[in-house]
């Protein structure tokens, strides 16, 4: 039990990565662009705390892990006369580079209606792959006991939308709501976060992998 009374299930762990697996985490924001901003909590911050406590746990099931934004820079250049677009243009380059498996980027969300709450994934459309990967996350959340029920979408986001490899984005909750402004910045809920990203990446990983037979 883990004390938060917000009915978690986390069941059996998630398996251990088949192979090889390379994943690059994406921690939205940064430097110049805190992102939403609630109550004096900053997405930008809060994405990167998730982004490590993922890191972590996706390393303990055997993947190999990369980070775009590694501290609350962002990667432009200082003097950028459009420094949200040169973010974002160092972000795809650094991902085109490293060449991974699978692109998570991480954001919170925010909404004038404070009562709407959830995390929802959404995945590059034109990417093969990314949708299975957002489904399995999306359903890993969906059957967690969390009150969440949400269905994945495609989405436009530039550094998801031309991603060379599966790339999907989660919005892990809303910073307008009450509850999930205050469960997102527990340590414990972030590995709460952690642990069903990872069991639904997992997932979808084995379920795409060419199954060889020798
Ligand atoms: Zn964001």
């Amino acid at each position: 039990m883990l004390g938060l009374g917000i009915g978690a299930k986390l069941g059996a762990a998630p398996v251990i990565a088949p192979e090889e697996f390379h994943v690059v985490l994406d921690a939205g924001h940064g430097g110049h662009d805190g992102g939403a901003s609630v109550d004096g909590v900053n997405e930008a911050e809060l994405n990167l705390q998730i982004v490590n406590v993922l890191a972590q746990t996706l390393r303990q099931r055997g993947c190999t892990v990369s980070l775009t934004r590694v501290d609350a820079n962002s990667l432009n250049f200082p003097l950028a006369p459009n420094k949200k677009v040169d973010d974002m243009n160092k972000r795809r380059e650094k991902i085109r580079q490293l060449n991974p498996d699978l692109v998570i980027s991480i954001h919170l969300n925010a909404y004038p209606d404070r009562t709407v709450q959830g995390l929802q994934c959404f995945y590059a459309n034109e990417t093969p792959g990314s949708k299975d990967y957002a489904t399995a996350i999306q359903e890993q959340f969906n059957a967690s006991g969390l009150p969440i029920d949400k269905q994945v979408k495609p989405t436009d986001f530039n550094l998801v939308e031309h991603s060379p490899c599966p790339a999907v984005l989660i919005e892990c909750g809303f910073l307008t709501n009450p509850r999930e402004h205050q469960l997102l910045q527990l340590p414990t809920y972030q590995q709460i976060l952690a642990y069903h990203i990872t069991a639904g990446v997992l997932t979808a990983r084995h379920k795409t992998q060419t199954v060889r037979i020798c």
